[in-house]
């Protein structure tokens, strides 16, 4: 069985060619895809009948996702799915947007994928990372997540500007599915969504920020580092392993000097485990002269005992940041309240 959504087009050409069928029928199947979403083999009209009879006899599907529960935050911004993939499995998947009523300048609408169901990371405050790993999710299983929310977009006349590999799992664990579902989604005869609107956050495995950088992709790239030290990293981040707080500001450097892209640190701020003046001053010390750009997650509680410092802590957190001259953003949270913010999903609890 192969889904159709695998194929890249210059793999869906030969596919074609290999059948004894001319070379344009990959545009006839490519395109109804990305842009009319069909369901089966069947809705593929502009291919003779004797082709589509083919492709299923060959054993080519078309695997969408199948959606079991939805929950809305109240402003309507923040739209949290449960899919259940081609073989049942349950992933989540959350759409974000951005009026520009509240944003100025066009509208986002940007989808937050996952990679994994759960995640072997285990960071002590996510809630994925607390229901351990279950199995890496294969690209046509991260496209069919995008082309659920395209499909529902489109039907509302908008469309996915944005994509960020933040939902459930650590992208740069499944790297080869991963870029291959990046290539399947950026691809002009693809998806065609630019690379610039994509954004991969990792953990931090250093190998994988390497071999991202050769890839000869735009993509932008944000490193979760949390803590300003390793002692203090490994309590948050049980699997940092081997890798220093140092050795992941030197990937972000190495990132950068290679894409030009601005790498950006993610730091999701706990009360009273790492968000005192002290730590902010250390991570000031440690990021100064990088040029870089931090982004400040005041954590989402999940099941752990873990709170969200008060508005004042971080306001002051960001200020020492910002006053040694740390590009700094807090992320404005959205969708906490249903559960579909950062580090909230997990497919055991359904809602
Ligand atoms: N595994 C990748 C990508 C998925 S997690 C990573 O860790 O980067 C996406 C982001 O959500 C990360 O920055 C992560 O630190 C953050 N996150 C996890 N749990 C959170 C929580 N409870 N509240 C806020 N952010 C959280
Ligand atoms: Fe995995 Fe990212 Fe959650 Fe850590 S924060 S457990 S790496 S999903």
């Amino acid at each position: 069985m192969t889904d159709l959504y695998r194929l890249l087009p210059e793999e869906m050409e030969k596919m074609v060619t290999d059948m004894n069928h001319p070379r344009y029928r990959a545009d006839q199947i490519l395109y109804p895809l990305y842009y009319k979403f069909p369901k089966n083999i069947s809705d593929l009209k502009q291919l003779p009948i004797a082709m589509r009879d083919q492709l299923i006899a060959d054993g080519y599907t078309i695997g969408s996702a199948v959606e079991v529960h939805r929950v809305v935050s109240e402003d309507g911004d923040t739209t949290k799915l449960l899919l259940n993939l081609a073989d049942g499995t349950p992933v989540e998947t959350v759409l974000i947007q951005y009026p520009s009523s509240k944003i100025g300048g066009h509208p986002r609408s940007t989808i937050c994928v996952s990679t994994q169901v759960g995640c072997a990371m285990g960071c002590i405050f996510c809630a994925t990372g607390q229901m351990g790993f279950e199995r890496n999710l294969k690209a046509e299983e991260i496209v069919a997540q995008v082309i659920h929310f395209a499909n529902l977009l489109m039907q509302r006349g908008q469309h996915v500007t944005n994509l960020v590999f933040m939902g459930m799992g650590e992208p740069l664990a499944n790297y080869d599915e991963t870029i291959r579902a990046v290539r399947l989604l950026t691809h002009p005869r693809g998806f065609g969504i630019g690379q610039r609107n994509i954004t991969i956050s990792t953990i931090g495995i250093i190998s994988g920020i390497d071999r991202l950088a050769e890839e000869d992709l735009q993509i932008g790239l944000a490193i979760s580092l949390h803590a300003p030290n390793d002692m203090l990293r490994k309590r948050l981040v049980p699997t940092a392993g081997p890798h220093s707080v140092e050795d992941l500001i030197a990937a972000g450097k190495r990132y950068f000097k290679r894409t030009g892209r601005r790498v950006t640190f993610e730091y999701a701020l706990i009360e009273g485990v790492n968000d005192s003046a002290e730590i902010a001053k250390e991570l000031a010390l440690l990021l100064d002269g990088n040029g870089s750009h931090v982004n400040l997650i005041p954590i989402n509680p999940t099941a752990g005992n873990f709170q969200r410092p008060s508005r004042r802590n971080v306001l002051e957190f960001e200020r020492i940041l910002y006053n040694a001259g740390v590009n700094c953003t807090v992320r404005v949270e959205k969708g906490s309240e249903i559960s579909a913010a950062c580090g909230q999903l997990r497919t055991d609890i359904v809602g």
